[in-house]
């Protein structure tokens, strides 16, 4: 996903932009697409630098932490950075967040890893298919959100304990 800029030149003023994706590697995190995703980015010149705006679209299949079966989790977030032409680059450490510097004469800027760092930040630690997922059973792997099984489940789960002593 690259942005062409125009260093020196006359700037456009504000610009839109649009991409479409269909896949992005977002490495261990077992993520994938149902459908493309999209990226609509605004910028906006001030002076030499530019305020970069947006929406992400990434429409993810995560598997649940607890049945395990894959899910649709449509994320969408905002997107908001500053561009700013520096004469030398700082370390990317002491930037701050969302922060980009560029040189006098950088003509592209690439956000495909900001928008991937965007989408993998906003995972959920624990993906679960729905809050009440009643995952597998431990003993015969049945997913209990489908069917019942008839393993005594109760005799294990200490979540069940406190609706035990209710019961008796
Ligand atoms: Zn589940
Ligand atoms: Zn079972």
């Amino acid at each position: 996903m690259k942005i062409e800029l125009f260093p020196g030149r006359r700037e456009p003023g504000d610009q839109l932009w649009n991409f479409d994706y269909t896949e992005m590697d977002l490495g261990d995190f077992l993520a994938s697409f149902y459908q493309r995703g999209q990226v609509h980015l605004s910028i906006q010149l001030l002076g030499k630098d530019y305020h970069i705006t947006g929406e992400l679209f990434a429409p993810l299949v995560l598997e649940c932490s607890r049945c395990l079966e894959p899910f649709r989790h449509p994320l969408n977030l905002n997107l908001s950075w500053m561009v700013r032409r520096v004469a030398a680059l700082s370390l990317e450490e002491e930037l701050p967040d969302g922060d980009f510097e560029i040189l006098p004469e950088t003509q592209e800027l690439d956000f495909t890893a900001r928008i991937r760092e965007n989408i993998i930040f906003n995972l959920p630690v624990k993906p679960l298919c729905r809050p009440d997922c009643r995952g597998l059973c431990p003993f015969c792997g049945q997913n209990l959100n489908i069917q019942e099984c008839s393993c005594r489940r109760e005799a294990v789960d200490p979540r069940w304990d406190g609706l035990r002593q209710l019961l008796h």
